[in-house]
């Protein structure tokens, strides 16, 4: 079965999500099937707010990785949940072979919410005590909404990193500066797991200005500009999203980071055509780990 982390770098992974509040997953398994054939190194599988996909994301996850040469990557929450919860969930994923954890807070809808886990660290630590996991953790370049600064927000992360993460994953963000600065200062703060960049196409204006809400990203002028002029037409907004997210990969792979992690909104045709843009480049550059 493949490490992740013997792959060599930089690392090319997938993000999915399972069908909301429906337990019919052949759709998803085609999506997955169509994604595994671009031979990307991992798919994640994102968990639905309070565990609403729980049983979902086990069963992809695990799918993943028993039944394609692919890593899988749970994500977890861990908002609301009780420890024994939490340990139920670590049982299922060791007994089907997912040794790899995204551990995340989750979003707080009232803080009134959070029981037994306060803290994306409080569940790292917790998993940390077993053996067998890898864990990933998340990273926001613009700051996590809730920081009251950069700065706090880059000591959190140091922390959390500090009790055994071994990869970071980012949030989604459109302006390449902003990104390496934010690596930077988090290597100058002493935080040395892999940071992988996370790269949301853009496929529709809708699209966007959710993103935006939800998680605060910059959007630079020039995005703005191709949404507004291309936002009605549903072909040509995909295909500028398709060249912004082309240019943006391009762009890092120069800029030495440590991984592509593509947000594919289970849209396979989008990320095909990216694959297809990108693979000379990014193969080009995969250097095999010691
Ligand atoms: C790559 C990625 C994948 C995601 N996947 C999912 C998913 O599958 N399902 C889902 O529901 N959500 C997902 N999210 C969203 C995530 O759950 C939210 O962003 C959530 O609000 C924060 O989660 P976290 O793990 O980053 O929390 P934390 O690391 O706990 O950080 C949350 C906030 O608390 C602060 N903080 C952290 N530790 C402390 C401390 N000890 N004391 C005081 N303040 C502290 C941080 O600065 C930050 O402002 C994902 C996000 C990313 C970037």
């Amino acid at each position: 079965m493949k490490d992740f982390f013997q792959l060599p770098a930089p690392s090319y992974t997938f993000e999915i999500f399972p069908p909301k509040g429906s337990t019919d997953l052949a759709g998803t398994y085609a999506t997955v099937d169509a994604l595994a054939s671009l031979t990307p190194d991992l798919i994640s599988v994102t968990y639905g707010a309070g565990g609403t996909s729980r049983d979902n994301t086990l069963d992809i996850a695990s799918t993943i990785q028993n039944r394609y040469d692919i890593c899988g990557l749970a994500h977890l929450t861990c908002v609301g949940s009780t420890k024994e919860n939490i340990a139920g969930i670590l049982d299922e994923l060791q007994a089907n072979h997912v040794g790899n954890i995204l551990a995340l807070r989750g979003d707080l809808k009232e803080p009134s919410e959070l029981g037994e886990f306060r803290h994306a660290s409080d569940l790292i630590a917790f998993i940390r005590k077993r053996r067998g996991f890898r864990i990933f953790a998340a990273c926001y370049p613009e700051k996590h909404l809730e920081a009251p600064s950069p700065e706090e927000d880059l000591c959190r992360l140091k922390e959390k990193s500090d009790l055994g993460v071994d990869a970071l994953i980012s949030q989604l963000f459109f302006d390449n500066d902003v990104f390496c600065r934010f690596r930077d200062r988090a290597r100058a703060l002493g935080v040395t797991v892999p940071i992988i960049a996370g790269i949301m196409p853009i496929t529709s204006a809708a699209q966007i200005d959710k993103m935006v809400t939800m998680c605060g990203a910059t959007v630079p002028d020039r995005v703005r500009r191709f949404v507004d002029a291309y936002g009605h037409n549903s072909r040509a907004i995909k295909e500028a999203g398709i060249a912004y997210a082309t240019e943006q990969i391009v762009d890092l792979l120069a800029r030495g980071v440590d991984g592509i992690h593509l947000y594919t909104m289970n849209q396979a045709d989008v990320i095909r055509h990216i694959d297809e843009n990108i693979r000379g480049i990014l193969y080009s550059m995969r250097v095999k780990k010691d």
